[in-house]
């Protein structure tokens, strides 16, 4: 039964036939549960940066993000530089009033208006990362062109970090994931946002759950398009917004070749039943299916 299949399938996430599909955390703090994960595919670092007037010193960042990195010891953490504006207002960095916060000046866009914010974020996690067996890998939110991603990846190899990779949540990074896969290390989609902005409907509007379903074709093809670019160049690419979830989505995203999952600690032991019943010929013709507007099995 469905039962039995979540409570004896253990271990990293993996096929029926054996092909692994790394299954990562999403956590916003040190304390998060960690469920049986194998590392953390989204720490979203504005947790420290809300609710304050001022930004985090450097000495508190370190010490903040040393504690995350501590949780996770030998294992993969990607640390999502801070993704304020639009739904997360900062005082000291966003600017009330924006006609379309959503397509205004937020997540990485942030840093034309405080580079330094973003310089100061990067050499933190270097520095906290240096005391750590923790794997630290540093990520962009809402990354568009190829030039934020240089610019962004110069900046983190510029501060130590080795690991560099971007966000894909506008369907204009999707259309370019190879060219970004050759400054970057890797990609992580983020599919709240990219369902967002490819169905221009408002991620948190009810009325539109339709539109946002992750079961959408036109989603999915972008999620293909960033996969193959993936395999093409030998990179990882992974999902880290709320379809990766789904048990019922989860075999569909790795037969368009995704490589990892992330997602709440709670949905880690359905997901890793769901890929095990399925092998990865098996995934694939879901995600053929699914590209052609099947509906969910
Ligand atoms: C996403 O947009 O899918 C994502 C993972 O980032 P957030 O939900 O924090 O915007
Ligand atoms: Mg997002």
């Amino acid at each position: 039964t469905r039962r039995a299949a979540l409570s004896t399938v253990t271990g990293p996430g993996r096929t029926a036939c054996g092909h692994r599909v790394a299954l990562l955390a999403n956590i916003g703090a040190a304390g998060d549960a960690t469920g049986d994960a194998e590392g953390v595919g989204l720490f979203r670092t504005e947790l420290m940066f809300l609710d304050r007037a001022t930004a985090p010193s450097f000495d508190e960042q370190v010490s903040g993000y040393g504690e995350v990195f501590a949780a996770w010891p030998d294992m993969p953490v990607v640390v999502r530089t801070l993704d304020a504006g639009a739904d997360k207002p900062l005082p000291f960095l966003t600017q009330p009033g924006e006609p379309n916060p959503a397509l205004g000046v937020r997540g990485l866009r942030t840093a034309r208006r405080a580079p330094q914010l973003l310089t100061d974020q990067l050499h933190a996690v270097a520095a906290a990362a240096h005391t750590a067996s923790a794997r630290v890998k540093v990520m962009a939110p809402m990354v568009s062109t190829v030039a934020e991603a240089v610019e962004f990846a110069e900046a983190a190899r510029a501060a130590g970090v080795t690991e560099v990779g971007v966000m894909v949540e506008v369907p204009a990074a999707a259309l370019q994931a190879a060219r970004l896969l050759e400054v970057v290390d890797f990609l992580s989609i983020g599919t709240n946002d990219l369902s967002q902005y490819t169905f221009a409907a408002d991620r948190m509007a009810g009325e539109l759950a339709d539109l946002l379903d992750p079961w959408q074709p036109a989603l999915l093809e972008l999620i293909a398009m960033c996969a193959r670019a993936g395999t093409a160049a030998g990179k990882p690419v992974g999902v880290c917004g709320e379809a990766a979830a789904d048990p019922r989505l989860a075999p569909v995203l790795v037969g368009l070749g995704v490589t990892s999952l992330s997602m709440s600690a709670a949905a880690l032991a359905p997901v890793r039943a769901a890929l095990a019943g399925h092998t990865l010929a098996r995934c694939r013709e879901l995600a053929e299916a699914a590209l052609h507007g099947a509906p969910p099995p």
